[in-house]
């Protein structure tokens, strides 16, 4: 019979398998507890690593869990999505000799004991309270606006989630696929704000619903945060780019989170994926999941090893069938007399031994290298940004530069008006979900002291 581990800070709710304890309690042993915390200082919201570790040492699961909140307000997404080989683990002394110490277990086996227990009273993040309690408004549901949104609100402030789309969650919902963040995680996170009293409301899309000015003037809000991530796709701007069946992967995952398709089903065997990053990966492991697609072929400008996709995504993507084209650059997509995709011109490329600004190796196209890919579909994945001049309002201009991209304090992220603040993805630009927690929890610090002065 398999035996329970039950301790004094566990209730008797939970069974807790042996084995998995045990392993999890002999990896948090080989931590060091690194005075300098290497760790923490490559992680993006600042976690005390060593730390939490230290109380899983002592087997105070919840204290562990606590300790991570101080800093990151949602451990069981992190865990699961964060890229630790370039973040924390990268930073790991043990990784000098042998293997880092793997914190993304750790987290995650801390995060699931919380989640399954639920929110205990005597458990819950320490609350801080402002000198003033205010009404703030978070337009979007993505990690930055879900971190300032739970940081407002331990802060004590009144706070309401305004979001465009059916679902909560930004791209955690909408791009990253099921297979590395299930929904359960999401929502269970989701819950957790709420519970601590924040509303959401969602299909209310702010600057054409509803405007910034009518929040504060009409709805009472004393401030507003906005994060509206990074959805507007680059283009390959190459001929044929506009054709039916050429898509971009905001749209593609949009639709296929959907369950819908912006692809003609019936008539496409053979898609073209283009882009070298996590992004390119996980749409060309769901186009291989797309009912009648035969060959996906992901087709990257440079060669594997530029590649910013990490090794064991390319592991993972290969071995579930993806056709990995690199050093070539898609010319032309090449469409039939009704406009239906044919096939795409290509050329090789070849790496220099000069590094590019990205610190990569450069390409340069080799000459009369030309050659074809027949494929009904193509997705591009290379790189997005904010959209140009995001929220019009017609009460308050706010400052943009020529090319529509939001003027802010670089300190504080507040714009020419004093209650409108901005972050995540569309300030930063692309990044991870850490850093867009990051960022919404710094600005939500921002908003206190600026609430505090009014
Ligand atoms: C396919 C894919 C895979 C990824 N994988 C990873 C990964 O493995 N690990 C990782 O750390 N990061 C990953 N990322 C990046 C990560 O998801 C983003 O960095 C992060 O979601 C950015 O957070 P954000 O809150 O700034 O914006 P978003 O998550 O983009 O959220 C913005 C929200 O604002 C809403 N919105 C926009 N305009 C309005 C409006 N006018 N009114 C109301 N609401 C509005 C949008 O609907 C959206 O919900 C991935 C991204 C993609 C696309
Ligand atoms: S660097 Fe590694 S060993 Fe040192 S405290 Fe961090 S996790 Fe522990």
């Amino acid at each position: 019979m398999q035996k329970s581990y039950k301790n004094n800070i566990i209730n008797d709710e939970l069974e807790i398998n042996s084995n998995k304890c045990r392993n999890i309690l002999s990896e948090a042993k080989r931590c060091l507890n690194c005075a300098t915390k290497p760790c923490s200082l490559k992680c993006p919201l600042d976690i005390d690593i060593p730390s939490f570790i230290s109380a899983i040492k002592e087997q105070k699961f919840f204290d562990a869990y606590n300790r991570i909140c101080e800093k990151s307000p949602f451990p069981a997404i992190c865990s699961k999505i964060c890229p630790q080989n370039k973040q924390c683990e990268s930073g790991c002394v043990r990784k000098n000799k042998g293997s880092s110490v793997q914190i993304s277990k750790l987290e995650s086996f801390v995060a699931s004991i919380y989640d399954n227990l639920g929110v205990k009273e005597n458990n819950k993040p320490t609350k801080i309270i402002s000198a003033k309690i205010k009404k703030v408004a978070v337009i979007g549901s993505g990690p930055a606006g879900l971190s300032c949104a739970y940081y407002l609100k331990k802060y004590g402030h009144a706070v309401s989630i305004f979001e465009k789309l059916a679902k909560v969650g930004g791209m955690l919902n909408y791009g990253i696929p099921e297979s590395r963040l299930s929904k359960d995680i999401l929502k269970n996170e989701i819950k957790k704000i709420q519970k601590m009293g924040v509303s959401i409301y969602t299909n209310v899309n702010v600057g054409s619903d509803v405007y910034l000015y009518d929040l504060i003037k009409i709805k009472g809000f004393d401030a507003i945060f906005l994060s509206l991530g990074t959805w507007k796709a680059r283009r390959l701007d190459i001929y044929g780019e506009d054709s039916r069946n050429v898509v971009n992967f905001v749209d593609f995952l949009i639709s296929y989170h959907k369950g819908k398709s912006v692809l003609d089903k019936k008539s496409i065997n053979n898609i073209a994926v283009v882009g070298g990053g996590s992004v390119a990966i996980d749409v060309a492991r769901l186009a291989l999941t797309l009912k009648n697609v035969k060959n996906v072929y992901l087709i990257y400008r440079r060669s594997i090893n530029e590649m910013l996709a990490s090794e064991n995504e390319i592991t993972v993507a290969k071995s579930e069938g993806v056709k990995f084209q690199m050093l070539t650059n898609v010319k032309k997509i090449v469409t039939n007399s009704v406009g239906t995709i044919s096939k795409i011109l290509c050329s090789k490329n070849e790496l220099t031994n000069k590094l590019d600004s990205s610190k990569r190796f450069s390409f340069k196209e080799i000459i009369k290298s030309d050659f074809e890919i027949n494929v009904d579909a193509v997705i591009t994945c290379v790189g997005s940004a904010a959209s140009e001049f995001p929220v019009q309002d017609p009460y308050f201009k706010m400052i943009y530069d020529k090319n529509g991209k939001i003027q802010t304090n670089e300190k504080s992220q507040c714009t020419n008006v004093p209650e409108i603040f901005f972050g995540g993805d569309m300030i930063l630009g692309p990044s991870t979900a850490a850093a867009a927690m990051a960022h919404g929890k710094k600005v939500a610090e921002n908003i206190n002291n600026y609430l505090n002065t009014t």
